[in-house]
């Protein structure tokens, strides 16, 4: 690979046997050509954001070594999502098979209409925070600081470890 980033991918699902869902993803996150996995964290289990009839998120943070423009690698996980059966609906934080989100593409800051990185409300999510901590616990999150600061300042809000 020539001149590879490391980015940081959240993965979260909450439908049609979540545990399962988030292994097929790590299986075709490795897959995508120009990407390689570094890193893979326990599993989690949260409480839902937002709606609450819906059932409880398995959540996951997966750091790779990328040659793929931020946008690139941003089309490929929603193919991803698409290819898991994933129905994009109006409401806000509602169930779905697969979330996939990057979380963090090397020091950069990046402001796009369809992507905003680091992703918005990485700093408060315990989902998020937790996982990538076990995985990268000496990170700088550009314009946010030190990984071990924000987690000290987030609850775990019922993130439970599974594994
Ligand atoms: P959410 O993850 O907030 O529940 P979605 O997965 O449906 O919602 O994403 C909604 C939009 O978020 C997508 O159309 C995508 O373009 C945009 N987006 C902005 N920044 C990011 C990012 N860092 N990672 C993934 N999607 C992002
Ligand atoms: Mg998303």
């Amino acid at each position: 690979m020539k001149n590879p980033v490391t980015a940081y991918i959240g993965l979260g699902s909450n439908l049609a046997n979540p545990a399962e869902q988030i292994k097929a993803a790590r299986a075709a996150i490795a897959d995508i050509a120009g990407v390689q996995e570094l890193a893979f964290s326990s599993v989690y289990r949260s409480p839902p954001m937002g709606p609450q009839d819906q059932p409880d998120y398995v959540n996951a943070v997966m750091a790779i070594a990328t040659e793929l423009p931020p946008i690139d690698l941003l089309r490929c996980l929603q193919q991803i999502e698409n290819e898991q059966g994933r129905v994009r609906k109006a409401e806000r934080w509602g169930a779905r098979t697969l979330d996939l989100d990057v979380l963090i593409y090397g020091g950069q800051e990046i402001n796009l209409p369809d992507l905003i990185v680091p992703h918005t409300g990485l700093a408060e999510r315990a989902f998020v925070l937790y996982p990538l901590f076990e995985i990268a616990p000496q990170l700088i999150v550009p314009g946010k600081g030190a990984i071990a600061a924000l987690l000290a300042d987030c609850p775990r809000n019922g993130l439970e470890r599974l594994n």
